[in-house]
């Protein structure tokens, strides 16, 4: 786990920045209202930035919170989605792009494809997955997009503290702490992102 000062990278002016942001959140909004405030917030600033969200194209939870607020705030929304979960995750009708895949596999292979960055949001079980999947991508160099975590109010605690005692008992590489970037809300976030470069790995030949 890195903190943003410790993983900061050096840019050039001809560095392409972040253009497609892959965002990981619950399909509910739980039960604190800041998780509700942070997606809305992160949509606006998606928006405002020009960084398309790429996500898992519903329209409940942190998930639907997120792409409504990039929608309303005149941003660009692409939307992934298995063709089972279009009636349970409730498709989401007014984004610009909706690619329906056959499988979960399919889905996150999309979502990598598409995306420049990742950022996990508050959200379940479904989000843990995604999330240690992504890493574990990284970790086995399949691909060297940047990971962020946004720790909205302390939710993603316990997640982080697996990854420390996976490094403390010895089944992980202390490398692994500057797999993903830890951040504290979605200011630090935008302002992460708008740092970033882009990286050319777009393969998802061997995931
Ligand atoms: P959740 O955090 O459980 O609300 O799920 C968030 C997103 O992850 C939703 O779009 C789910 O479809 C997706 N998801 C749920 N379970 C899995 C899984 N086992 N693997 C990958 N994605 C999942």
């Amino acid at each position: 786990m890195v903190t943003p000062s410790h993983a900061t990278r050096s840019t050039s002016a001809h560095t392409p920045s972040i253009r497609s942001l892959a965002v990981f959140c619950g399909s509910r909004v739980g039960n604190n209202p800041a998780y509700t405030e942070a997606g809305r917030a992160l949509g606006a600033g998606l928006a405002v930035a020009g960084i398309r969200l790429v996500y898992g194209g519903g329209r409940i939870g942190i998930m639907g919170v997120i792409a409504d607020a990039v929608l309303q705030a005149g941003g660009t929304v692409l939307g992934v989605i298995p063709d089972f979960l279009k009636q349970w995750e409730v498709e989401h009708q007014g984004v610009q792009k909706m690619i329906v895949t056959d499988s979960m596999h399919e889905r996150k292979t999309r979502l990598y494809e598409e995306s420049d960055a990742f950022l996990t949001m508050p959200g379940g079980l479904g989000t843990f997955d995604e999330t240690f999947e992504i890493i574990t991508w990284r970790q086995l160099r399949l691909h060297d997009k940047p990971i962020l975590l946004c720790n909205v109010e302390g939710w993603a605690d316990p997640l982080i503290a697996m990854l420390e005692n996976a490094i403390g008992d010895g089944f992980a590489a202390a490398s692994a702490r500057a797999l993903v970037e830890v951040l504290d809300d979605v200011p630090a976030v935008m302002e992460r992102l708008a740092s970033l470069p882009r990286v050319q790995n777009g393969s998802a030949a061997r995931l």
